[in-house]
């Protein structure tokens, strides 16, 4: 198991990580701890039709890692972790899975909480919290998407002041991929702020709403990177900036709420080299995160919101330093939230 775990690509000095099987229910399981220094470490669940054990080991460090960087640079107290379910959330998903998991969540004893991600639901989230207090995005108010879009519309305000010199969207063009939870709640914010819209998806029906209701242009999945805008926005997939798409994108800015955007670290020197803007993932779309932290520590819904707000001038003051050092943006990111582990 050492020769999987920790020479695996993706360790990178994790505190902790956790097998779960219950054999009942069929819960298989890997609960990766990243670092707890700022308090106890918290990440979303995700439940993925993994086609091996290495790679849902690969993607729990990977994305452990990412919530390390996300909580410190949002400020956040809590430590980064990640939990990820081997199964089809469409067939595998039953009561008994989740509560399995809420006791082993319970075993851990408060060192990592849990919450909604790729392939969970608030409801699922219900059934761990019948065997653990240790989740966040509970009940009707759980979905914490509104608040990553609010996240990507303030930080995509960020960008334009800095980048391009303007205080409004008006008469602006953004490519959004993916008009998913995230996506159209962020293109809808673009819209009322008087921004143009070009728009992909898969779905059909997501596509006709945009058109109708944000009076949005469709093009093709493949077209969107060819567009003539100013801003692509992904919040669909991961990876979509790599050397393929950064030689067709036109824009002057990328500011999406997806998650692991650049398809490796090299693509923000290569955005950089070609005058565009890479607004971090990580920093821009921790609105989401933030809402789950503080429902977890019962914070008033009002406090959230100008929480997630801030994102404006935490990515203003990133920009800045890029300039300053001229550095990638990414690479300051996780510069400060490095800084912020040091103690
Ligand atoms: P979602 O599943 O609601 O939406 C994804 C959308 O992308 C869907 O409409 C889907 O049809 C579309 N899509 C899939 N493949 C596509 C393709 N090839 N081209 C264009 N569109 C495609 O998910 P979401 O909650 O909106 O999350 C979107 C992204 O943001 C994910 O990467 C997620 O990890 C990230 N994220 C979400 C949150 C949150 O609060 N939900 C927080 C942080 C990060």
């Amino acid at each position: 198991m050492s020769a999987i775990v920790f020479n695996n690509i993706s360790f990178d000095d994790h505190e902790q990580i956790s097998f779960v099987s219950e054999p009942k229910s069929r819960l298989r399981a890997i609960v990766a701890v990243h670092n707890s220094q700022r308090g106890p470490a918290m990440g979303g669940c995700r439940m993925w039709n993994y086609s091996s054990e290495t790679q849902a080991l690969n993607d729990v460090l990977r994305l452990s890692r990412g919530m390390t960087y996300k909580n410190a640079v949002a400020g956040l107290p809590i430590g980064g972790g990640k939990c990820v379910i081997m199964g089809d959330p469409q067939q595998d998903k039953s009561p008994a899975i989740f509560e399995a998991l809420g006791e082993a969540i319970e075993r851990m004893g408060g060192l990592y909480i849990t919450a909604e991600d790729v392939g969970t639901t608030p409801d699922d989230m219900a059934h761990v919290s019948k065997q653990t207090q240790y989740v966040a995005g509970l009940g009707p108010n759980g979905d914490p998407s509104p608040y990553t879009a609010l996240g990507c519309f303030v930080g995509a305000r960020a960008a334009i002041k800095h980048h391009l010199h303007r205080d409004s969207f008006e008469g602006l063009t953004v490519a959004v991929q993916g008009l998913g939870n995230v996506g159209y709640d962020y293109a809808r914010r673009l819209h009322k702020a008087g921004a143009k819209l070009i728009v992909a998806d898969i779905d059909v029906n997501a596509l006709e709403r945009a058109r109708n209701e944000l009076n949005a242009k469709i093009v093709s999945v493949d077209a969107i990177y060819d567009v003539d805008a100013d801003i692509y926005a992904p919040c669909a997939l991961g990876g979509t900036v790599n050397a393929g798409t950064l030689a067709r994108l036109k824009v002057k800015i990328i500011a999406g709420g997806a998650n692991n955007q650049l398809a490796t670290s090299e693509m923000n020197s290569l955005a950089r080299q070609k005058g565009i803007l890479y607004v971090p993932d990580f920093v821009i779309n921790a609105g989401g995160i933030m809402k789950a932290c503080y429902e977890y520590f019962n914070k008033a819904e009002s406090e959230v919101e100008d929480r997630v707000l801030k994102i404006e001038n935490t990515l203003l003051g990133i920009f800045e330093l890029a300039d300053q050092k001229s550095s990638e943006t990414s690479f300051i990111a996780e510069e400060i939230a490095r800084a912020s582990l040091k103690n």
